[in-house]
């Protein structure tokens, strides 16, 4: 009776928690049946819709069997007999509570239920288990694609800022992964999910460049740059600035091509987008230019552009305007995930920074900083520059630092291919409490996993049949970054923003 499957349980299927589910790599499937107990079936549950008798019946055994829940926007009203209230939220401040963390504010911009005026997320005891509320309907949270001009903290006074997604996907991810994870140890199960990156690295780091308008000179920089500190740079390519001179990327062997676009803009029609994208694809196969992904303009992304970048066949796409930030993910088009990974980039370039009046140094300040915040957070290292930005030395320094950290670099196409295989990669999972023993069903070498258990020890491995804990080499479970504590500057109001969404609008109007 001491068996329990590490998979958790989701009450009502939403496109929006598989999302989540899947950048953290655990094991999930719906609730299907609720005749039996659920306490040994499910690790944890996640009560994400209105529950019938029988559900409410079978929840509240598991709660009393010291089962642990998570629930949205104030669903758990059912099972505490409290009441919840309702409140907009536009962001809430970055935390580190035990049981809840996010390293960076989280916006939101939605409406919340919450059910104590003090915290918004809250914990509860219900029967012999526990409850935690996330205010907010995470589903939707996940699947909207509005954006936002939003600052970016670093210790200056005045903040860069860039038109990105308005929620802020990461923070929710590192949320729902913090609380999955204190949900198991709170029961005495181990929290398994697949590993972020290929073997057991640290981290990854991706380069990519967007050629807006650059002349052979400055891509010929920046391509002998790369090829000094064997950088698998991405170049997305403007293909109408290039038109006349595409066969000089043919010498890009080590490095990796992707369109840009043909006209720099995008549309909110497939068809007109498809044949944007498409003219620009034709270019680069008449100059035998080989292409996997692609990096729309300005970073937008929106349903139209998701459906013709799934007509093209493309391998991955990156737009901030979707998702910055983060872990890759695929996004759902009205009724299915579509086929090409979205791989998030950090929004903010040099010459965002240099707009903010950076100087060199204080931008290989901010990009350093970067770094060592996505090192501490196990977070990918994506970074983009523009040939016409220029500050190239402060690129190279950067290239140094990344070589010096000895972080794996990789062109967007293996991260994309890796990060499907990841995707495909399923295991089945058991716990027995007695013996510590894993049983695993379902194995593929290529993809690692990382444990922690209630102890705060933490390994990454790679599973073979039977995993004993006690086997295994651990190591204390990697603490949290610190939080700059005037990073809520980021979120007052700038009187720059409402200008420069003035000045683009009229930009674009023009175009
Ligand atoms: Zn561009």
């Amino acid at each position: 009776m001491n068996t329990i499957s590490l998979i958790i349980g989701l009450v009502k299927y939403e496109p929006g928690w598989e999302i989540i589910l899947e950048q953290i790599g655990v094991s999930w499937k719906v609730i299907e049946s609720y005749g039996t107990p659920l306490a040994h079936r499910y690790s944890v549950i996640i009560h994400n819709t209105a529950l019938d008798n029988v559900q409410a019946k079978a929840l509240r055994q598991f709660l009393a069997d010291g089962g642990t829940i998570v629930s949205v926007f104030g669903r758990s009203e059912q099972l505490l007999s409290m009441k919840s209230r309702t409140t907009f939220f536009d962001f809430l401040p970055p935390f580190q509570l035990d049981y809840a963390a996010t390293s960076d504010i989280l916006d939101v911009y939605s409406f919340g239920n919450i059910f104590t005026a003090e915290h918004s997320i809250s914990l509860h005891q219900a029967g012999n288990g526990i409850i935690i509320n996330i205010p907010f309907d995470v589903h939707t949270l996940l699947i909207q694609t509005k954006r936002k001009r939003k600052n970016f903290f670093f210790s200056t006074q005045r903040l860069p800022n860039e038109v990105v997604s308005a929620v802020s996907k990461n923070q929710l991810r590192e949320l729902i992964a913090a609380v999955l994870e204190y949900l198991h140890h709170w029961r005495g199960l181990p929290f398994i999910h697949k590993w972020y990156f290929p073997s057991d690295y640290p981290t990854i780091f991706t380069f990519r460049i967007d050629t807006d308008k650059g002349n052979q000179e400055e891509i010929e920089g920046l391509f002998q740059l790369s090829e000094a500190y064997h950088i698998p740079t991405t170049w997305f390519l403007d293909v109408k600035s290039h038109e006349h001179w595409l066969t000089y990327f043919q010498k890009f062997t080590n490095q990796e091509i992707g369109i840009h676009c043909y006209e720099h803009t995008t549309y909110d029609l497939v068809e007109r987008n498809r044949k944007n994208f498409e003219k620009g694809c034709q270019l680069l196969k008449e100059n035998f230019l080989t292409y996997y992904g692609v990096g729309a303009p300005r970073g937008d992304w929106n349903s139209a552009l998701g459906i013709a970048f799934e007509q093209l066949q493309f391998l991955y796409s990156s737009e901030f305007s979707y998702d910055y930030d983060n872990l890759p993910s695929y996004p759902w088009l009205n009724d299915h995930f579509s086929s090409v990974v979205q791989l998030p980039v950090h929004p903010i370039c040099s010459g965002t920074l240099r707009r903010a009046g950076y100087t060199a140094a204080q931008q290989l300040a901010y990009f350093i900083t970067l770094i060592n915040k996505k090192i501490a957070l196990r977070e990918p290292i994506c970074l983009y520059h523009h040939p016409t930005h220029h500050y190239n030395n402060v690129f190279e320094l950067i290239f140094k630092y990344i070589q010096d950290q000895k972080i794996p670099m990789l062109s967007y196409r293996e991260y994309a291919e890796w990060w499907n295989k990841r995707r495909k990669s399923i295991h089945e999972m058991t716990y027995n409490k007695d013996s510590q023993k894993i049983y695993v069903i379902g194995t593929n070498d290529t993809v690692w996993h990382r444990i922690t258990t209630p102890q705060r020890k933490e390994t990454i491995v790679v599973f073979n049949g039977e995993v004993h804990l006690e086997s295994l080499s651990w190591n204390p479970v990697h603490q949290a970054t610190t939080i700059p504590s005037d990073i809520m500057r980021a979120r007052k109001f700038d009187f720059r923003h409402p200008l420069i969404d003035l000045f683009e609008f009229y930009y674009r109007l023009k175009q």
